[in-house]
């Protein structure tokens, strides 16, 4: 929780000796709160104001890192609904891989979760982890598929056994993965986290109830092991959905430390409908590593469309790169569109192009990411303004055209732009990019 000036100020020494530069205490304490000073800053700071400004700045729910690169982020939430701000790390996605599954049937599996890329509204979106579970009884098998598992994919791991000795050993086997391992019981804990340690890794807590789990977490981030997942034990959609905002309400609203981690679960329910459910349940409701039963695409793209549209953040739009875009091969002769730079405006209206099989140059200004009525309103979508950026990137240079089609709902700028372009000619589009197509093949001769 955050600390006042005055709170930070009686932490102090309240010599006023300027070192800090500040003129007192109290001004370098205010510049604290605010966050514009480092308590390093102050040479005289005793061990107190040190631990007690350290906690104070911790997020409530505490980021962990994974990957060897340490790319894939979980936690870091400040707010209990998007609307508030916004989510910060999205839902990680994984696939589940037993070591008793078939050898071709692994193969296969690896290689899918390797190979698996989709684009939407310009992010590319991965599976984000792999998922190794110990069915066989046996550490070696279970350490090697780990160890092929991070070798194919080059992803982190969960790996899953409720045997210690196992998971040291596929822990040692993919060392310098920043992987995770699941889960530490309050039995098991200690063990597991000097695994975790020595080999750089996070470590899954569970508990047969709430008291217990908290207990568990609490006890490790007092013994300053940080990098905790929860994984709770639910039987049901809706005990997995309460407790999930439990756990979230808790360490948001009553900084609950032992509770502000992410959260790890494993679908069970490998029927496609039942798992997709589930998995749909993590993602609306503050899940942090989800892992689905097996490798299905259609399952993660719905799934991960799902995930981009809660994950996004409602304050910034989505935007593409301001720069004139190819569409199919275009030459000189190419015909030339303008939309804005508003990411779901770019990609339906080149989707459109594209489909009408014709190439073109599409423009796409600066406008902030605004959708083009928006962007028009804004004074970010003018004629003056398109006018400019088609000069700033040389497009005259490039081709030989000189006619550009402007969207529909935009008709009036066309006499500014054609002022700001002398020589070309401004033909208007239709105003629903849908119509596109159809306009193209009427209006204009493919390239
Ligand atoms: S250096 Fe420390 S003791 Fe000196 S004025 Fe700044 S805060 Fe106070």
């Amino acid at each position: 929780m955050a600390m006042t000036g005055l709170q930070i100020q009686k932490l102090l020494p309240g010599t006023n000796c300027k070192e800090c530069g500040s003129n007192t205490c109290l001004a370098f304490a205010m510049k604290l709160a605010g966050k514009k000073a480092e308590l390093s800053a102050c040479p005289y700071a005793s061990e107190e104001i040190k631990r007690v400004l350290g906690a104070a700045s911790e997020p409530p729910v505490r980021v962990v890192e994974l990957g060897p690169e340490k790319k894939l982020k979980l936690g870091g939430e400040t707010v209990l609904y998007r609307h508030e701000k916004t989510f910060v790390h999205q839902t990680a996605l994984g696939v589940n891989l037993n070591d008793t599954d078939p050898a071709a049937d692994i193969d296969k599996a690896l290689a899918a979760v390797r190979d698996y890329s989709m684009i939407r509204v310009g992010e590319t979106l991965v599976v984000d982890v792999v998922a190794v579970t110990q069915k066989s009884g046996s550490a070696e098998t279970f350490a090697a598929l780990a160890k092929k598992a991070y070798e194919t994919t080059q992803k982190p791991l969960v790996l899953r056994s409720a045997d210690p000795k196992a998971l040291a050993a596929a822990a040692a086997a993919v060392k310098g993965s920043r992987s995770v391992l699941a889960a530490a019981t309050p039995e098991t804990a200690d063990e597991l986290v000097k695994v975790a340690m020595e080999n750089g890794h996070a470590l899954a807590v569970t508990a047969p109830d709430l008291d217990a789990l908290a207990a568990l977490a609490g006890k490790l981030r007092d013994a300053g092991f940080k990098d905790v997942l929860l994984q709770p034990q639910t039987f049901s959609a809706a005990e997995q959905f309460q407790v999930n905002s439990l756990l979230r309400t808790l360490a948001l609203k009553d900084n609950f430390r032992a509770f502000g981690a992410a959260s790890l679960r494993f679908v069970e329910d490998d029927d496609l409908l039942a798992s997709t459910a589930a998995a749909v349940n993590e993602i609306s409701k503050y899940g942090g590593l989800c892992i689905l039963p097996r490798f299905d695409a259609a399952q993660l793209a719905t799934l991960m469309t799902l995930r981009l549209n809660i994950y996004t953040d409602p304050q910034k739009p989505i935007q593409v790169e301001p720069k004139v875009y190819p569409i199919g091969e275009p030459n000189a002769n190419s015909p030339v569109f303008v939309t804005t730079n508003f990411s779901l405006t770019y990609f339906i209206v080149s989707g459109e192009i594209e489909n009408s099989g014709t190439s073109a140059w599409l423009v796409v200004p600066e406008c902030e990411g605004m959708s083009v009525l928006t962007a028009w309103a804004a004074g970010k979508f003018s004629g003056a303004s398109i006018a400019k950026f088609v000069k700033s990137v040389g497009l005259e240079d490039q081709v030989k055209t000189r006619e550009i089609v402007i969207p529909g709902y935009v008709a009036q700028i066309s006499g500014e732009l054609e002022e700001g372009l002398p020589g070309w000619k401004v033909l208007v589009g239709p105003q629903e990019a849908g119509d596109l197509e159809s306009f193209i093949k009427a209006r204009l001769t493919p390239a």
